[in-house]
């Protein structure tokens, strides 16, 4: 498939049915594979050949799906995870560990943030978080003799701020550390951060690419471009004998391309078991299939709604970096030629009391923790997954009391402008 565009891509990437097989991918729903000898199994367990033997490492219809999503971000090889927050947890502990550090943008997913601040903080690992505006010179100040990996958003959920992918890969490669991009929201048909310099890219695939709000889940890409052997003593995960397969060194044994995602499978899978279940990859195969139809209806509808916001007396800011008013506009111009997903927040006149207002008169967006659907849905931060902080706390964490987040989706733009107009009459 690597020579076809990403249209082609999205519809038939990952699996290439031989004669008389299953024109759609099959579904192996099965938790175990047959062998007809010991040794035949032995082989795979020493890493030797390559198969399946146990769901909770690997299956076959995962693997279809991993397979495509590598190709559409150019990567070398890819997994399926139970979720967004498993893929990104499995992409920093595949090469942190107790005593490791780590470079965030501050701008990142709230369940993220818990992850790295709170959660991997318990486990030993420390954590400097960063403004996504930082000059190059402090980022470079953020890094420590132990950091082992940056990580950042393309387009942050929910702040909507845009990654300069290129000035933090720079400065992560400087330090011999691989830049980690969760780039759920552009989805790769906005974006490719390979491209642009990111070592391994990240996804929540219970948004855009599932696309229906089915199926929960995540994914891992590996460029393929990171040379851990370069930097051995940092990556000793990857770069020296791993004592519970047999002595095997990913880096040497897989090479460049395939030791990232190997090591994480072999490891990580079978030591913390978070894997998709084929069900769920068949599920967000479908979405993959459309995912280059959906992609720009998103974006175009979110562009509508939030030039109509902007206009509306009754709408104080809006945040859409497709607006040329938007602070990140000419990074969502240079990284994805327009606004990059259909997500749009925009803060009220009176604060809270008027949002709850509002979002109870619409008719057509529902309120939802969600995004990425194909229904519009949206959500007051301060009275739901906000709700436990003071006007004053939601002020300094940037999310005003009367701020709504709202992802458009694939209805007709001017049904939801007018929804929106009646409900801020
Ligand atoms: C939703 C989300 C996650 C977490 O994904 P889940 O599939 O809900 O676990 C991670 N990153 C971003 C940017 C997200 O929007």
């Amino acid at each position: 498939m690597s020579d076809f565009r990403l249209n082609t891509k999205c519809v038939q990437g990952g699996y290439t049915p031989g004669n008389g097989e299953p024109r759609q991918i099959p579904i192996v729903q099965s938790t175990t594979f047959k062998y007809d000898t010991s040794e035949d199994m032995g082989k795979l367990f020493d890493l030797e050949a390559s198969g399946y033997f146990y769901t909770r490492l690997q299956n076959p219809t995962n693997d279809y799906v991993a397979a495509k999503i590598a190709e559409l971000e150019g990567g070398t090889a890819a997994m399926l995870t139970s979720s967004g927050q498993a893929a990104n947890f499995f992409a920093l502990f595949n090469i942190c560990e107790a005593g490791s550090h780590i470079v965030a943008s501050s701008s990142i997913y709230g369940g993220t943030f818990n992850l790295i601040a709170v959660t991997m903080a318990k486990m030993g690992i420390d954590v400097t978080f960063v403004s996504p505006d930082s000059t190059e010179e402090e980022l470079n100040a953020a890094f420590r003799e132990n950091t082992r990996a940056m990580f950042g958003e393309t387009i942050a959920n929910p702040a909507l701020t845009v990654l300069d992918i290129e000035l933090f890969a720079k400065v992560a490669h400087a330090h011999g550390v691989p830049l980690i991009v969760d780039n759920t929201f552009p989805t790769p048909v906005g974006c490719r951060p390979i491209e642009w310099g990111a070592d391994i890219v990240t996804h929540s695939t219970t948004k855009y690419m599932d696309g229906h709000g089915a199926a929960v889940g995540g994914a891992i890409v590996d460029s393929g471009k990171f040379d851990w052997m370069a930097h051995k003593d940092k990556f000793p995960g990857l770069t020296t004998p791993d004592e519970s397969y047999h002595g095997i060194t990913y880096a040497e044994k897989f090479g460049k391309e395939g030791a990232f995602i190997t090591k994480a499978t072999a490891q990580l899978m079978r030591d913390f078991g978070s894997i998709q279940s084929p069900q769920h990859a068949f599920i967000l195969n479908l979405g993959l299939e459309s995912l280059h139809v959906r992609m720009p209806r998103h974006v175009e509808n979110g562009q509508a709604v939030a030039e109509f916001l902007e206009k509306h007396p009754k709408v104080k800011k809006v945040s859409f970096p497709g607006l040329a008013s938007d602070p990140y506009h000419d990074r969502a111009m240079k990284y994805f030629g327009h606004g990059g997903c259909g997500v749009v927040s925009f803060e009220l006149e009176g604060g809270r009391e008027a949002a709850q207002d509002f979002m109870k008169k619409l008719k057509l967006a529902a309120i939802e923790t969600h995004v990425a659907d194909a229904r519009t849905c949206c959500l007051n931060p301060a009275t739901s997954t906000h709700r436990q902080m003071t006007d004053e706390q939601l002020m300094q964490a940037g999310i005003p009391a009367g701020l709504v987040r709202m992802s458009c989706g694939l209805e007709d733009k001017q049904d939801l402008i007018d929804d929106l107009a009646q409900a801020l009459q």
